[in-house]
């Protein structure tokens, strides 16, 4: 089912997977293991980050995921990641005070139906579970997100996130180029997630001087009171530097703008979270798509030709 064919990074910060699914060396699938050895490690919160489907249709300018899509996962191969991380421990994730399991690695969960069933046999194999489904939002899958909502309730707290990246509807189609809902529509949907004395859903920036980030304009499609806005650093990945898109991630103004733009975001209303990874994830390749990327570069500079 799944074959791990590498593992890099560091054990009690950040593992990233390399696998094939289907005995098939072309068909790669990553995900990570992850937990802040500062904030009491495994013991307090432990992540697993897993894919969703094989490479990414959406193709966002900053991923590597995003350069190939060869289709999705079934939720058998999205429930194998986990349950290799947890094996490679060796311990019980309810022995964690907080297990989330983040459907945030490679793919857009709402495109692939089999994240549904995934999610429900999480529940069932791992109970105290907080899953969190990260999200550019697709046009069309209105069914897709209901269905997800009526499974949020079997969780103790479920964390939704929307990839949002630009408060400019033009720049967040060239940044995301895939058919998106439009601002009224997410907020809705948006909306319907929130859950008193529970995590808002999220607004998730990549926040980079050139983006728009304008908080008056959230403000005004995104309630302050159902919506908490999230920035990270934009990281580095080959499709960022390939798409000329700043290394803001690794420039000293980086912390400082993401700074400004929490203060901004907080006097509209927002709580706001500010997620600026170890650097040293950066070095391992922690983001989206790398550990495959970096995999099929190895394999195109071996003459072996990159696996389509
Ligand atoms: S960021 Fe997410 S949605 Fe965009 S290409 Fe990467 S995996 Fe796909």
């Amino acid at each position: 089912m799944l074959t791990v064919m590498d593992k890099t990074g560091r054990h009690g910060l950040a593992e990233v997977y390399l696998a094939s699914v289907r005995g098939d060396p072309n068909l790669l699938v990553e995900f990570v293991d992850a937990c802040d050895p500062d904030l009491g490690g495994r013991d307090q919160k432990w992540v697993v980050i897993v894919s969703t489907q094989l490479g990414c249709p959406v193709n966002c300018q900053m991923c590597d995921a995003g350069r190939r899509f060869q289709g999705n996962l079934s939720d058998a191969e999205i429930l194998a990641q986990v349950d290799r991380v947890v094996a490679a421990n060796g311990r019980d994730p309810a022995s964690s005070a907080k297990f989330k399991v983040q459907f945030a690695r490679m793919g857009e969960p709402a495109l692939n139906s089999e994240v549904l069933r995934a999610l429900w046999r999480l529940k069932e194999r791992y109970p105290g579970v907080i899953p969190c489904v990260a999200t550019v939002g697709p046009a069309d899958r209105r069914r897709w997100f209901s269905t997800l909502l009526g499974l949020r309730d079997y969780f103790r707290d479920f964390q939704l996130q929307f990839s949002i990246n630009s408060t400019d509807p033009a720049q967040r189609d060239r940044l995301m180029p895939y058919p998106k809902m439009d601002w009224r529509e997410l907020a809705l949907i948006g909306r319907s997630f929130y859950r008193p004395g529970l995590r808002k859903p999220a607004l998730n920036f990549a926040v980079c001087g050139e983006w728009e980030l304008d908080a008056a304009k959230l403000a005004r499609w995104f309630d302050p009171r159902w919506f908490a806005v999230k920035l990270t650093p934009l990281n580095p990945t080959a499709a960022a530097s390939d798409n000329g898109l700043p290394d803001a991630g690794c420039a000293p103004a980086a912390g400082i703008l993401l700074e400004a733009k929490a203060g901004e975001l907080s006097r509209r209303g927002f709580d706001v979270i500010v997620s600026v990874g170890d650097p040293a994830e950066n070095e391992i390749g922690s983001n989206c798509g790398q550990a495959v990327w970096r995999h099929l570069a190895g394999v195109a500079r071996q003459g072996r030709g990159p696996a389509q």
